[in-house]
């Protein structure tokens, strides 16, 4: 069997450790890929004035997956978000999230969704201008394209999971025109799957409500772009903290994986991050490239990897720091990957 094709980019603040940690994991379980690495991210422009490596693109563009860890992007000045421009080349345009409570750290047992944030329009578009006398103004692109795709995406989602109820989450109230195309086109593509999906939608704030008061509500989430940002910090935040969470962004040929987290450069270099959301990131990857005929094996991989963290964090023993332990990244680590070995051998 061929081997998978695999972009790494490492990134800024705790990227580089999280990522190293899970590529040692990997490693271990015996995933065999032909690694390709790239720089990219405001480190990389610091040192060479360029946001990313100039083939960068080239390259993401030929291989079977990207695997990156976060980038930082500086809220001021003329530097594009590399995570961005990526997703937008690339036309990944779903970012799927899952969120399921952890143990320990979880602050409600119930939650159970995903997060279908739609990934190439929005206000992501970056088109900001002053206007002068202390006014500026931020564009929002919303095409109907784009609103049918995503939740196309969302409610093949829902099946392929044996999920029951697909949810959009907007703000048609005020925003009439953007988001009533987005509601528009979700309601034409729930009609293909009346009787087999249920589909509703709830405005955003009271989705931020419900996300933390009562999560079961929820099964799968279809948003505009902005909304998915902010909503999965929240549900990473009831569900566990920001250092377990990974997300795959798809579209229709090629895939992206990365943590949810941020650079988190409070707690870069001192090899404390914790690696969870970049091995689920990982996980998801295996399980991407499993469907597209790189081996049950992978498969098989993702699980007993899932099921190795999940033991370790109810076990308590090994923690890192985020989940109230003192474990180093790399024990944590090293840990998931002595488990997940055993039940390999299972
Ligand atoms: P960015 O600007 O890159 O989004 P940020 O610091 O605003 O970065 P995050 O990086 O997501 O946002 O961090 C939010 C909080 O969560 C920080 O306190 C950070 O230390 C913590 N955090 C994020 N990822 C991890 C991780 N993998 N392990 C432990 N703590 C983490």
């Amino acid at each position: 069997m061929t081997r998978p094709k695999i972009l790494v980019i490492k990134g800024d603040g705790i990227g580089p450790e999280v990522i190293g940690a899970s590529l040692q994991v990997l490693e271990e379980l015996g995933f065999d890929a032909e690694w390709i690495f790239r720089e990219a991210g405001y480190e990389y422009y610091v040192r060479t004035g360029k946001p990313y490596q100039d083939d960068l693109l080239d390259v993401a563009a030929e291989v079977d997956a990207i695997y990156k860890g976060p980038i930082e992007t500086p809220k001021a000045g003329g530097y594009k978000s590399v995570t961005v421009t990526l997703r937008r080349e690339l036309d990944l345009y779903a970012n799927i999230r899952p969120f399921k409570s952890y143990p320990r750290v979880a602050l409600n047992p119930n939650v159970d969704i995903v997060i279908v944030r739609e990934n190439t329009e929005g206000l992501y578009i970056q088109a900001e201008v002053m206007l002068g006398k202390g006014q500026a103004v931020a564009l929002r692109l919303a095409t109907r394209k784009a609103a049918e795709r995503i939740a196309r995406k969302a409610f093949e989602l829902a099946l392929e999971l044996g999920k029951k109820k697909v949810t959009l989450v907007h703000k048609a109230n005020i925003l009439k025109v953007t988001d009533g195309i987005y509601l528009e086109e979700f309601y034409k593509v729930a009609q293909m799957y009346k009787g087999v999906i249920e589909a509703d939608d709830v405005i955003v704030d009271a989705a931020g409500y419900y996300l933390v008061r009562n999560p079961s509500r929820f099964q799968v989430i279809v948003t505009a772009n902005l909304y998915g940002d902010i909503l999965s910090d929240v549900a990473a935040g009831v569900a566990g903290t920001m250092g377990l969470f990974g997300s795959a962004n798809v579209g229709d040929e090629k895939a992206m994986f990365e943590p949810v987290h941020g650079t988190a450069q409070d707690i870069a270099g001192k090899g404390i991050a914790n690696p969870t959301a970049a091995l689920s990131a990982a996980i998801m990857m295996l399980r991407w490239l499993s469907a597209r005929g790189y081996g049950r094996k992978l498969a098989r991989m993702a699980d007993v990897l899932e099921k190795a963290i999940y033991d370790v964090i109810r076990e308590g023993k090994v923690l890192t720091p985020d989940l109230g332990g003192n474990a180093k990244t790399i024990e944590f680590a090293e840990h998931v990957a002595k488990k997940a070995l055993e039940y390999m051998g299972d």
